[in-house]
């Protein structure tokens, strides 16, 4: 069994509620939900939008091996209505909810699909703040 993290972020419709939905999901396609963080709310980043986000963290433990487990969150992603993941020089769009693998035990990676574990966390409080937050939750 692997422990990962992943980081849920949603900007339309109503976030909160998008959030429970996907841990809803992960719980029963991914694993056991071991701790999930504060919801935060932040603005977008990356591309202008009027919609704030709604992001959390949550721990799972995990027998998924890391491309699957990419496969079966693309497929949450898609399950609950998001329609456009942008390619590789695109911008970002609003999104009714995105699920990043932030860390996937000490595992380190990089395809043309995945890359662990996730590059952009430093630069991102939005991920940060509910990850520290997740790691405490953890701890208690
Ligand atoms: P997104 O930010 O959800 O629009 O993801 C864009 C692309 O990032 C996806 O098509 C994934 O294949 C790729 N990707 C690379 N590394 C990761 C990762 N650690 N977690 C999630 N997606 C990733």
């Amino acid at each position: 069994m692997a422990r990962v993290f992943l980081g849920l972020g949603s900007n339309l419709g109503d976030g909160r509620a998008n959030l429970d939905r996907a841990l809803e999901l992960i719980s029963v396609r991914v694993g056991t939900l071991l701790a999930v963080s504060d919801y935060i709310g932040s603005e977008p980043w990356g591309f202008a939008s009027e919609h704030r986000f709604t992001n959390a963290v949550c721990a799972v433990e995990t027998g998924l091996g890391p491309m699957v487990l990419l496969d079966i969150t693309q497929e949450i992603e898609r399950q609950m209505g998001r329609t456009h993941k942008h390619a590789p020089g695109e911008s970002y769009t609003d999104r009714i909810i995105d699920i990043d693998i932030l860390s996937y035990d000490d595992v380190s990676m990089h395809n043309e699909r995945l890359t662990l574990p996730h590059p952009l966390i430093d630069q991102r409080d939005f991920v940060k703040i509910p990850l520290q937050d997740c790691i405490n939750k953890l701890s208690t």
